[in-house]
């Protein structure tokens, strides 16, 4: 009986592999250049960083979690909690005022298999921690804006504010009162949530819902002056960096401690309109973790799976890997001597391959197809004897012959000059 892999985890194949690496390397080089370090954490916390910081009433940590419930430990459903708890950990604020992080790997959420959102699913993420200013949350929306144009995705920057623990209580309080209005029509995901988490009602992808928030009060026009201001000014910053954005009045954070600038980048290449990268602010949520007080943050994650679905799409030819040398070996002392050349060239650098089953000219030849080689090179045992092998370059088929001469390790060194030549 053949074991699979579990429901919504997914084996990243080696032909996928190059797209996952340009997507890292894009990364780590635009980060770079904005000062973000990386940081490498623990797929595993205690269950309590996430109770704590996500929010009891949550889709997330009321039904989406793996956790061993016997140890109080779980699997990482995102990665702004544990970021967050290292910073603190490690006392990162007194290194640096304003400390700019990311970090990429697996995250783990039992929710329904659909293409491009598998249950272990990989995010980048990256968190700007220590400042409150307009600037900072434009300068990360501005990374992810480079970050997506230089893998040359078609995306559309959507931001909204949520107001703070002043303003956002009053904005609640007129949206529970003029959706009780409608509360027979609503779905029964936001029937049930009307009362613990009425905002996400307003980003509900069911169609009486929308419909219904469409007259619903704005909490652009409850928020109090420092938020206004901070949101006008954030406007500013964008618009001074040539950042493109539209807001977006219905957009908020399925997490309770996301605060005032919120945004997404979306794209309607998958289909329907789908966010690639979303995130926030999250003001108080250090200081509620037990970090320093008025410690403010803002950061966004982006989904991996969607990332690589997109950039396959619009990257229709793939360069393929390419050997440089097969070496096809008939008879054991070939293969010996073959074995030893192919050594001294992958020391080199180069990528080599041989076939150790001594089969037919014809086979091997077919296999160095296979390995798309540049070039073959034929030892046999009259090869061996004249120490004459044949060179056949695979694109243009012309055979040559090839001194077999000295050490192994001068025939790699002659090899090396000749393809870095061709
Ligand atoms: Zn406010
Ligand atoms: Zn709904």
């Amino acid at each position: 009986m053949k074991i699979k892999a579990i429901n919504g985890f997914k084996d990243i194949l080696p032909e996928e592999v190059a797209l996952w690496r340009q997507l890292e390397t894009t990364a780590r080089e635009i980060f770079r250049c904005f000062g973000v370090e990386e940081i490498r954490l623990p797929i595993l916390e205690k269950t309590e960083l996430f109770a704590r910081s996500i929010g009891g009433t949550t889709d997330i940590v009321e039904k989406e979690m793996y956790s061993f419930t016997d140890k109080g430990i779980t699997l990482r459903p995102e990665a702004t909690a544990s970021l967050l708890r290292a910073y603190i950990q490690h006392g990162f604020h007194v290194r640096q005022p304003v400390q700019r992080l990311f970090t990429i790997g697996p995250m783990f959420r039992h929710e329904r298999p659909q293409k491009g959102r598998q249950r272990q699913f990989h995010q980048i993420d990256i968190e700007i921690i220590g400042g409150e200013e307009p600037a900072i949350d434009a300068e990360l929306m501005a990374i992810g804006q480079l970050f997506l144009t230089r893998l040359n995705l078609e995306v559309s920057l959507e931001i909204n504010s949520l107001g703070c623990t002043r303003c956002r209580p009053g904005f609640r309080k007129s949206l529970i009162q003029y959706l009780n209005d409608y509360k027979e029509q609503l779905c029964d995901d936001c029937k049930r949530r009307l009362n613990s988490n009425p905002l996400r009602v307003l980003d509900c992808k069911s169609r009486t819902c929308k419909a219904l928030v469409q007259d619903a009060p704005s909490i652009l026009d409850s928020l109090c002056d420092d938020c206004d201001r901070h949101f006008s000014t954030v406007q500013e910053h964008l618009d001074n960096l040539g950042v493109v954005y539209t807001l977006n009045r219905f957009m908020v954070r399925g997490l309770d401690y996301y605060c005032r600038t919120t945004f997404e980048f979306l794209t309607s290449d998958l289909g329907a309109q789908a966010a690639v990268a979303a995130g926030g602010r999250y003001d108080g949520l250090i200081e509620q973790l037990g970090g320093p007080k008025n410690t403010p943050g803002i950061g966004f994650a982006m989904g991996m799976e969607r990332l690589t679905l997109l950039m396959e799409q619009q990257q229709k030819e793939t360069v393929p890997v390419r050997a440089n040398i097969f070496v096809a070996a008939l008879g054991e002392a070939a293969i010996k001597h073959g074995s030893s050349l192919i050594y001294q060239l992958r020391k080199l650098g180069l990528r080599a391959d041989i076939d150790y089953k001594d089969r037919s000219l014809k086979a091997q030849m077919k296999q160095a197809g296979r390995t798309n080689a540049r070039f073959t090179l034929i030892i046999g045992e009259q090869e061996l004897e004249q120490q004459k092998g044949i060179l056949r370059n695979m694109d243009t088929k012309e055979q040559t012959p090839f001194p077999l001469l000295e050490s192994t390790e001068h025939q790699a060194e002659q090899l090396r000059q000749l393809i870095r030549t061709s």
